[in-house]
């Protein structure tokens, strides 16, 4: 999300709308009109930009009425698939997520109020791609992966592999999201989210911490695990030396305090507005900590 500015307040610079009615003619748009152009979905982060004149397209591409870019559906066989045009509200309240996959769950019900809640879709979230958005971490946590449509074909990438730097992802001008595929975890498996919102519960996170372990067959070791880190680098990112000091391990709190110091030192926040980077790094500590924590007590 942009910072708020002075320019928050003022009213929205001209521009054309344009609805989509299928992929391919949102693609097509978005071929022709380039820089010029930009996806609409709920528009809570657009708007803003647009407001703030931090961006001033041409061009909006509504994508709203192109069928099958919403919903949610889960088998068995291939997981989770969530279009993009899901709200978090539907993601919070589905119930085959809060069993399946409730970190996700968690996560939609950290990001924003109520309100951007019922807006705000996940694509959105991801295609803005905020070194915050708070769907990230879990999501990498998961390992999904990010469905992309173009005019030549469609490809996936991770969602660790989606996010190139604050406001850049890998969607190249033509392309848009279409969904996010979850893979089934395997048995064991537990995740937990946590977010240090800047001010108010509501706002966009200081921190976020996501933590997804796998257990092994007997519940004492740790088989698989993933850390990853929210607003403390350019992208969301994996602690991976985090994980490895817990993977293949007992966790007690000597290793749990370990591996939340190697997370610290693997962030690389920046100091802003809402935080110095050093607060940044003691909170990645924390966070990890309790996250850690959580998971290895919860049922499942
Ligand atoms: C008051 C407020 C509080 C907020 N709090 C949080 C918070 O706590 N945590 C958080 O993470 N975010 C927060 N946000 C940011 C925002 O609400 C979320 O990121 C939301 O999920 C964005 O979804 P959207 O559908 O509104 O995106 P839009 O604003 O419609 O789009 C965002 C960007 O993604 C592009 N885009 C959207 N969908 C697609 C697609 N399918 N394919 C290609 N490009 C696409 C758009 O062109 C645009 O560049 C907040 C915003 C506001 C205004």
């Amino acid at each position: 999300m942009a910072t708020p500015k002075l320019g928050y307040l003022l009213k929205l610079p001209k521009f054309d709308h344009l609805e989509a009615k299928t992929i391919e003619e949102a693609c097509s748009l978005l071929a022709k009109y380039k820089d010029k152009a930009r996806v609409i979905a709920g528009g809570t982060d657009l708007l803003v930009s647009m407001k703030g004149r931090e961006i001033s397209p041409q061009y909006i591409i509504n994508i709203k009425a192109i069928p099958n870019l919403d919903g949610i559906n889960y088998s068995q066989k291939d997981g989770l698939v969530i279009g993009a045009l899901t709200t978090l509200a539907e993601i919070e309240s589905s119930p085959i997520i809060g069993e399946r996959f409730p970190i996700l769950s968690s996560a939609a019900h950290q990001t924003g109020s109520p309100h951007i809640q019922n807006i705000g879709t996940i694509g959105g979230n991801l295609c803005n791609a905020a070194p915050s958005a708070d769907m990230a971490p879990s999501l990498i946590g998961l390992e999904a992966k990010a469905k992309i449509k173009g005019l030549t074909g469609e490809r996936a990438v991770t969602v660790e592999q989606f996010f190139l730097g604050p406001g850049v992802s890998v969607l190249k001008a033509g392309e848009i999201l279409t969904e996010i595929q979850v893979p089934n975890p395997p048995p064991h498996t537990r995740g937990v989210y946590l977010k240090l919102p800047a001010r108010t519960a509501i706002d966009i996170a200081v921190v976020g911490v996501a933590v997804v372990v796998t257990l092994d067959t007997k519940g004492v070791n740790i088989a698989d695990a993933k850390i990853v880190l929210g607003a403390v680098a350019a992208t969301p990112i994996r602690a991976r030396q985090a994980e490895d000091i817990i993977k293949g391990k007992a966790l007690d709190d000597e290793l749990i305090q370990k591996a939340a110091q190697a997370a610290a030192d693997e962030a690389k926040p920046i100091s802003d507005v809402r935080g110095s980077a050093s607060y940044r790094k003691e909170m990645v500590k924390v966070l990890t900590n309790r996250a850690l924590k959580q998971a290895t007590t919860q049922e499942g």
